[in-house]
């Protein structure tokens, strides 16, 4: 029996994978979508979506995810749930290591965003899920009535902590420095919400608490006078930015210093001809969720255009 090559291996299953999915699709490429441990990528973990057009009212992250998969099944995509732990771009086809075991394609779509960053303390792994926590929409609702810290001072932290206001009595922005990296309608809106309030110039040395009674306090450090202060609180939400989802293509794409994916300006090309990348993955400026479809759409008519000229027949 031959060997099943696929046309397209599309990698990812936010906007951007599902919109390549989409097109490729509507192109009878009929594409194989690998998804791994965060199915429908960030927008699963996210409130209220206010700015993807279309949505007059808005619309819930997941509640759009779900519309984005059922639009793309229609159209026959296949789904392939498993983590990639391999992928060798250097030979023809392309392979993937799924599970175990080995897919091939022609060409191959890299859309597999990124990933909350955390502080790298262990107490912050240790309580993961115990009061510390990457996504307020997910475990806000834990801490009604209670108190919690939020690290970082860019609009995920303002999103986040304004979010939390619902359920908490009391949301402390902890930040590193002294001025917000925020964009000024999300600042306004966390500075004037009279349940939020700022801890400057400070970061957290520990978290306390175990596994049995959740979180109990922080140790923060004053980084300009070095003073160290124990805080109370129930919860520990981070919000420090994305990490791209690259490791698996170190020393095979060109990435930069943070590993966000290189590609051609203008285009979805990455260094390697039928490696093409959409969304989050290689875009360190603009990562919404309409970016990351549109490059989505991109990444779909560069492959298909690619595979016409050098597969053809
Ligand atoms: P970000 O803009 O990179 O901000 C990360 C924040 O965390 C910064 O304030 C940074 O401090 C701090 N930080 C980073 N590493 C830290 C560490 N190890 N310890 C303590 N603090 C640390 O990330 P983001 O807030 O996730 O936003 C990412 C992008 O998504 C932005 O372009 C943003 O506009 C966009 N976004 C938009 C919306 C919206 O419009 N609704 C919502 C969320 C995100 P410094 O400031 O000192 O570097």
């Amino acid at each position: 029996m031959a060997e099943e090559i696929n046309k397209v291996a599309i990698l990812g299953s936010g906007p951007a994978g599902l919109t390549a999915a989409l097109y490729t699709a509507r192109a009878n490429l009929s594409p194989l979508l690998i998804e791994g441990n965060e199915p429908g990528g960030q927008l699963t973990i996210t409130t209220e979506v206010e700015n993807y057009p279309g949505f007059e009212h808005g619309i819930q992250g997941p509640e759009m995810m779900d519309v984005f998969r059922r639009q793309v099944t229609r159209f026959g995509t296949r789904f392939l749930v498993g983590e990639v732990s391999e992928v060798r771009v250097g030979k023809r086809p392309f392979e993937l290591v799924v599970e175990g075991k080995v897919v091939k394609a022609e060409s191959v779509i890299v859309a597999t965003g990124a990933s909350a960053k955390l502080l790298g303390i262990p107490s912050e792994k240790l309580l993961m899920g115990y009061g510390v926590s990457a996504c307020a929409t997910c475990d806000g609702a834990f801490f009604k009535n209670k108190e919690a810290l939020v690290v970082g001072g860019g609009d995920t932290a303002m999103e986040e902590a304004t979010f939390l206001t619902r359920f908490t009595s009391k949301t402390t922005i902890v930040h590193r420095r002294d001025s917000l990296r925020a964009s000024k309608i999300m600042q306004d809106r966390a500075r004037n919400n009279p349940k939020i309030s700022f801890i400057w110039d400070s970061t957290i040395e520990e978290i306390f608490g175990d596994q049995k009674q959740g979180v109990s306090g922080a140790r923060l450090r004053n980084v300009k006078t070095g003073a160290v202060t124990d805080v109370k609180t129930d919860a520990v939400f981070m919000a420090i930015g994305h990490q791209p989802n690259t490791a698996i293509f170190k020393g095979q794409l060109e990435m930069d210093s943070v590993g966000y994916l290189k590609v051609r300006p203008g285009s979805t090309y990455t260094n390697v001809e039928g490696v093409f990348a959409a969304g989050d993955v290689a875009d360190s400026v603009y990562r919404q969720a309409v970016t990351a479809a549109g490059t989505g759409c991109m990444a779909a008519i560069d492959a298909e255009r690619w595979l016409e000229a050098h597969h053809a027949g």
